[in-house]
C-alpha cells in the first residue's frame, strides 16, 4: 500500500521544483570528470576486480555510513536545516524522485561520501570499472527504494531474521524520517541510527502493517479487459506518471508499441487476470483486474471459450478470496459472450460473490441526463440489453420512443412488456429519416458520417456505444460514455480508468460499487429490472457517488 499515495497525487510539487530534480546527475558528472582529470591512471583501470568489492564495502560501511548519518543530522540543526534540508523534507510524501531532490551544497556532501568507498578501492590499486558502476547504481537504487513510498519487504521478513532490521532499511522506515524529522537519520542502515539512539522502535511494526495493506483481499473487484495495445501502456505498473491522467494516444507510446504488441502476444498466451490498479473507500479496498484478453479478441469468434475460462476463473479467485462483488467491464459482460454473466451464476448456483454487470446503473445515468420536459427520443441500438431498458423507462414517462431497428419480432416483444397504456409510446422506425425532427437521439449503435447527417442542427447524441461514435457534426453536440464520480472519501486513486478525469468511473464500475455498499444479495446479470433504476440512483447519491 502507499504509505501516503493520496496527498503525493493532490499535492504536486510547482513546476520550478521539478526542473532541479535532476540537476545533481550534471554535479556527479563533473565531479566524476574532475576525478578522472586529476588521476589520469583512473582511465585505466580494469573491468572487475573483486578485492576492490571488498575494500569498497568495508569503507561504505566505516565511513559513508556514519558520516551521512553525522551529516544529516547536522543538516537538522535549526540553521542549516531552514537554508538547505527543508527542500528535501518539503516533499511530505516521498517518490522516488525525492531522492534526488536537494540542494546543490547537499548533493556535494553526498556526492563526496559516495566517491569515498570508491577513491579507496582505487588507491588501494583494486579499482575497477565494475565496481564503480555497480556501486553508484546500487546506491542510487537504494536511495530510490527508501523514498518510494511503497512497502517491497515480505512483512514476515524481519521477525524471522532481525538482525536484518540493523543493515538495510525500508520505505516505511524512511517515511517515518520524512514525517516525524526526529529519528531514522540513517543512509541505508538502522545500526547507525541505533548507534546514535534515533532510532523509531516502531519502525517495523509499521513496515509489517503497511506491507499487510498491500497483501489484504479486496472486498470489490471490477473486472475490466485491455482495449488496444496502446492502451495496454496507460497502467500504473508500465508508466506511473502516465496512467495518472486519462488515456490519450501520445507521441512517445509510438516507439514502444512494438514491445506493448509483443506483450500482447504473451498474455494472450500465458496470463491469468492480474490485479492493475487499487482504491480504497469507507476502509474497504476496492481492486481493478483486467482479464488478459484485448478489445479485438472479444470479436473473433474462437476466442470466446478462452474469454469465459478467464472470467470463470477471475470469479472464482475472487470467491475463494472472499470478495463480495464483482463488477464486469465493458465487453466482458457482452449478451453473446456470457448473456450480461448470466453464464456464470448458472453454473455455479452457490456463488457467494456477487456477480454484477452494473447497467442498471449506466441507464440511470444515461435516463437522468434527457433534459426534463423532453416528449421524444429516437434511439439505435434500441432492442440491446440498454436500449430496452432505457426505452420502458422512458414509455413509462410517457416519452415517446422511437426505435430504430429492422427487427419487428424484437421490437413487439419490448412493446408487450411495457403496460398496455404506454405501449402507444413505444414507436418503431426502420430508417433515419423518421428522426429528422427528433433533437435528442440515444446512441447505442455506431453511427457512420452519412447516419448522422440526418440528425437535425442542434441535436444531442446521448450516447451507450463503446467504442463512443466520433462527433462529425458540429452543429450538434455529443454526450460523453456514461460516468459517475466516486465519493470524496474514495482514498489512493492514483490512476485513471481509461480516459476518464481520475476519480470518474464508467457508470457500471459505480454501479457495482452501490451493489457492494448497498450489500444488495441478488446477482445483476442479464436483462435489466426496470423497476431498479430509481432504486439504484437514489443508492449511488445516497452514497456520494455523482453524475459527473
Ligand atoms: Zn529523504
Ligand atoms: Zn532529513
Amino acid at each position: 500500500m502507499p504509505i501516503y499515495a493520496t496527498e503525493v497525487l493532490t499535492n504536486p510539487a510547482p513546476a520550478a521544483v521539478c526542473v532541479s530534480r535532476d540537476n545533481f546527475l550534471i554535479l556527479q558528472i563533473m565531479m566524476a570528470a574532475t576525478a578522472l582529470y586529476a588521476f589520469p591512471s583512473l582511465r585505466h583501470l580494469p573491468g572487475w576486480n573483486t578485492g576492490g568489492l571488498a575494500v569498497a564495502a568495508l569503507l561504505h560501511v566505516a565511513a559513508t555510513e556514519p558520516l551521512f548519518y553525522a551529516a544529516h543530522r547536522g543538516f537538522h540543526g535549526a540553521h542549516l536545516f531552514a537554508r538547505y534540508h527543508a527542500l528535501h523534507h518539503s516533499n511530505k510524501v516521498p517518490t522516488p524522485f525525492t531522492a534526488g531532490f536537494a540542494t546543490p551544497l547537499e548533493h556535494l556532501v553526498l556526492g563526496l561520501l559516495m566517491a569515498l568507498p570508491l577513491a579507496g578501492a582505487c588507491a588501494a590499486g583494486l579499482g575497477s570499472v565494475g565496481l564503480a558502476f555497480a556501486y553508484v547504481l546500487s546506491f542510487d537504487f537504494l536511495r530510490a527504494m527508501g523514498h518510494c513510498n511503497v512497502e517491497l519487504f515480505p512483512g514476515g521478513l524481519f521477525r524471522s531474521l532481525p538482525f536484518l532490521r540493523y543493515l538495510i532499511y525500508t520505505p516505511t522506515y524512511h517515511t517515518i524520517h520524512h514525517t516525524g524529522k526526529k529519528a531514522n537519520f540513517c543512509l541505508f542502515m538502522p545500526l547507525f541510527d541505533r548507534l546514535g539512539g534515533t532510532l523509531d522502535p516502531e519502525s517495523w511494526e509499521l513496515q509489517r502493517k503497511n506491507r499487510a495493506g498491500m497483501d489484504e483481499a479486496p472486498d470489490f473487484v471490477f473486472l475490466a479487459h485491455v482495449v488496444d495495445v496502446m492502451q495496454s501502456m496507460h497502467v500504473p505498473f508500465v508508466m506511473r506518471t502516465f496512467a495518472s491522467t486519462p488515456f490519450a494516444v501520445r507521441a512517445f507510446l509510438l516507439p514502444l508499441w512494438p514491445i506493448a504488441l509483443l506483450f500482447m502476444f504473451m498474455v494472450w498466451a500465458w496470463s491469468k487476470t492480474f490485479i492493475i490498479s487499487y482504491y480504497h473507500l469507507r476502509g474497504k479496498l476496492h481492486q481493478i483486474w483486467a482479464v488478459p484478453r484485448y478489445g479485438f479478441h472479444y470479436f473473433l469468434p474462437f476466442a470466446k471459450d478462452g474469454i469465459n475460462d478467464q472470467i470463470e476463473l477471475a470469479i472464482l479467485r475472487a470467491e475463494r478470496m472472499g470478495v463480495k462483488v464483482v463488477s464486469l467491464a465493458a465487453l466482458n459482460k457482452n449478451e453473446a459472450l456470457n448473456g450480461g454473466g448470466t453464464l456464470f451464476v448458472n453454473k455455479h448456483p452457490d456463488l457467494r460473490v456477487r456477480v454484477v454487470h452494473g447497467n442498471t446503473l449506466t441507464a440511470a445515468v444515461i435516463l437522468n441526463e434527457i433534459p426534463k420536459g423532453t416528449t421524444e427520443v429516437f434511439m439505435t441500438g434500441a432492442t440491446s440489453k440498454l436500449g430496452r431498458a432505457i426505452a420502458l423507462y422512458l414509455c413509462r414517462k410517457k416519452i415517446r420512443v422511437m426505435m430504430m431497428t429492422l427487427s419487428t419480432e424484437r421490437f413487439q416483444k419490448i412493446q408487450k412488456e411495457a403496460a398496455a397504456e404506454d405501449q402507444q409510446y413505444l414507436v418503431q422506425v426502420t430508417k433515419f429519416q423518421s428522426a429528422e425532427q427528433c433533437k435528442t437521439w440515444i446512441v447505442g449503435k455506431w453511427l457512420s458520417p452519412r447516419e448522422q447527417r440526418w440528425a437535425s442542427p442542434g441535436t444531442h447524441f446521448h450516447q451507450f456505444v463503446v467504442p463512443p461514435i466520433l462527433g462529425f457534426r458540429r452543429d450538434c453536440t455529443y454526450g460523453k460514455l456514461a460516468a459517475m464520480r466516486l465519493p470524496k472519501d474514495a482514498r489512493g486513486l492514483g490512476s485513471c480508468e481509461f480516459s476518464l478525469e481520475r476519480g470518474v468511473v464508467h457508470a457500471c464500475h459505480a454501479g457495482g460499487v452501490v451493489h457492494f455498499l448497498e450489500g444488495y444479495a441478488h446477482h445483476e446479470v442479464g436483462a435489466i429490472d426496470v423497476d431498479r433504476i430509481d432504486v439504484v440512483w437514489e443508492a449511488a447519491l445516497k452514497h456520494g457517488i455523482r453524475p459527473v
